[in-house]
């Protein structure tokens, strides 16, 4: 299969290149922003949804025209290959489109990179506003912002084809036609269809970010559960050990009283005797005293 990924700011001429590319070499030409335009006219909710951000010069998220490429793949099973332009815009797209090949057991022959200045590319957007009436393309501020996402976000990817040696810079100045030979002659030098092509894919990331969102969750619901657990446990362990000082103070009162009591009570006989004993020594001079007084009458 011949996988060819068009590259290039926008106004590059991707468009216009991919139409004439996808006639000679029997293609699909899968264009994310022709996709978009689509969903746009159509008045779908996706669409009013892109052209809220296409209108800003911004791009539409990753997982979006992963989804639309995909139904694209799976549409069109019996392709012999296919031409990506404007996709992948993003490294997270590009890894996608990877993964998404690899498991129909093919991949991508080729990155074809139009190279072109900014002031060309300036002056081309603008007059393909005037010509077809994208309100993305008739606004300079829109533009310039268009163009910086390019910088910041797709022209990384340069590196990233360029590790798996499929990336080819083409001139892209010049008229139409020269531009197409240029491109033609990449493909052909690049491209031999009697030779199987190994492909790879980068490997799906460990944790999914929904999972490790999830599992962030889960951790913290998990530490406010351990921290309010000990704030009861704490509370509690305070009361019990309260309840069991109150306890233990009444037993040990009650049991110092009770031992103190039984402590007299066993003292108490003695002291008695004595004192019985005492009292009948002091009372028996008494009588004899009274005694002696009678006999003295
Ligand atoms: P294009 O027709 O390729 O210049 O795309 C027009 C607009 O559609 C871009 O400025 C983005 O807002 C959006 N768009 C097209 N393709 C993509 C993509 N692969 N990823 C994100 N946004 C895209």
């Amino acid at each position: 299969m011949l996988n060819i990924v068009i590259f290039g700011p926008p106004g590059a001429g991707k468009g216009t290149q991919s139409a004439r590319l996808t006639e000679k070499y029997h293609l699909i030409h899968l264009s994310t922003g022709d996709i978009l335009r689509g969903e746009i006219e159509s008045g779908s909710i996706l669409g009013q949804e892109a052209k809220l951000l296409m209108d800003q010069g911004l791009l539409v998220p990753d997982e979006i025209v992963i989804t639309m490429i995909n139904n694209k793949l799976v549409q069109n099973s019996n392709a012999t290959g296919f031409i990506f332009d404007g996709f992948p815009r993003t490294i997270h797209q590009a890894e996608a489109l990877d993964r998404l090949l690899y498991a129909k057991g093919t991949g991508i022959s080729m990155t074809l990179a139009l190279d072109i200045s900014n002031e060309e590319l300036i002056q081309r957007i603008i007059k393909r506003g005037e010509e077809l009436g994208r309100t993305d393309d008739q606004d300079l501020d829109t533009i310039s912002k268009r163009i910086t996402e390019y910088t910041s976000k797709t022209a990384p990817l340069k590196e990233y084809y360029s590790k798996q040696k499929k990336f080819f810079a083409i001139r892209g100045v010049g008229s139409i036609d020269e531009i197409f030979n240029s491109l033609c002659m990449a493909v052909e030098s690049h491209y031999n269809p009697g030779q199987k092509q190994v492909y790879s894919a980068p490997p799906l990331p460990a944790v999914l970010p929904s999972v490790l969102a999830e599992k962030q969750v889960k951790k913290v619901e998990k530490k406010v559960a351990a921290k309010a657990a000990t704030k009861t446990t704490k509370k509690l362990t305070k009361n019990v050990v309260k309840n069991v000082i109150k306890k233990v103070a009444k037993k040990t009162t009650k049991k110092t009283v009770k031992k103190a009591a039984k402590k007299t009570a066993k003292k108490l006989p003695a002291k008695k005797v004595i004192s019985k004993k005492k009292n009948t020594s002091k009372k028996a001079p008494k009588k004899k005293a009274a005694g002696k007084k009678k006999t003295r009458r």
